[in-house]
């Protein structure tokens, strides 16, 4: 190549890059108000975006992502109220990993693909932190999406349909069957041994027995919202990626608890176990360390 030709390359990437940035940036935003308002129930389409607090139709140019919040002040324009520096926070990390997923797949069919599942692991995040679940709109239409969706793509671009498949139904049987089995036998340890739990079983109830079916899917300290969150994260990256997402969340989770602890000295951790799944699956999709995709 010549050096124009490859100062043209550069100059390409440069705009390809900046251009899914500000892409991520849009797409935060909307994932601002998913994290939001999913958990409420509320439609995500309508209203548009209004002030929390004096419930004022926020106009769109002061809806652009990060700078509005900068050039307001980090104040709601009516009611001068604070906004919360989450929101541009939500939106810079989300062009950020929008332009690693560029930088490191190029243009390739796998970097849409990994933009909506990393879209989907940041809202999830978010709403576990909030409010300790995980909407089934997302672990659970995330999962039907990643099982057609990922091996359409491999298809579509010349790999066997049949093994695409494989690898995307066992990755999502594998995640979420290795993190149903700690959770099964970490609950039938703790009945064993006559552990309680703030809310397993609950106040004045038993334990539940084989022939109901809270004994299958209701565990302590784990939702089952991580459960299908895994099934999910096993579609998009199959069983030797969502294998990879397990054992960095699980350090993940540690850096955070202790992280927290540090700064707070408490150890009691308000993170369930949703982010660090969610920091580990964008983990194995960013960092070359791992060799999954
Ligand atoms: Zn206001």
């Amino acid at each position: 190549m010549t050096g124009e030709a490859m100062q043209t390359t550069a100059w390409l990437t440069g705009a390809g890059l900046g251009f899914t940035f500000a892409f991520g940036l849009v797409i935060g935003s909307f994932l601002n108000v998913v994290i939001h308002r999913l958990p409420l129930g509320q439609s995500i389409v309508k209203p548009g975006s209004h002030c929390p607090s004096c419930n004022t139709a926020i106009k769109p140019w002061d809806n652009v992502p990060v700078l509005s919040y900068l050039w307001l002040g980090g104040r709601c324009r009516q009611c001068r109220v604070r906004i919360s520096p989450r929101y541009p926070a939500v939106e810079l990390l989300t062009g950020c990993v929008f332009a690693a997923i560029a930088w490191r797949f190029g243009a390739s069919p796998a970097t849409p693909v990994l933009m909506l599942f990393a879209a989907g692991l940041i809202a999830a995040a978010l709403i576990d932190l909030d409010h300790r679940i995980i909407p089934d709109e997302i672990s659970l239409g995330g999962l039907a999406l990643g099982l057609a969706l990922v091996p359409a793509v491999q298809a579509g671009s010349g790999g066997p349909l049949a093994d695409a498949l494989g690898v995307a139904w066992g990755g999502a049987l594998v995640g979420g069957g290795v993190l149903w089995s700690v959770a099964f036998l970490h609950a039938r340890l703790s009945a064993a041994m006559g552990r309680e739990f703030e809310h397993w079983p609950g106040e004045g109830e038993t334990y539940p027995t084989p022939g109901s079916l809270d004994y299958w899917i209701w565990f302590p300290g784990m939702g089952f919202g991580d459960i299908k969150l895994l099934a999910m994260i096993g579609a998009f990256l199959g069983p030797w990626g969502v294998l990879q997402t397990i054992i960095a969340a699980s350090l993940a989770g540690i850096v955070m608890g202790v992280g927290w602890a540090l700064a707070t000295r408490s150890w009691s951790s308000p993170f369930g176990f949703g982010p660090a799944i969610a920091l580990g699956a964008l983990l194995v999709v960013l960092v070359p360390f791992f060799p999954s995709l």
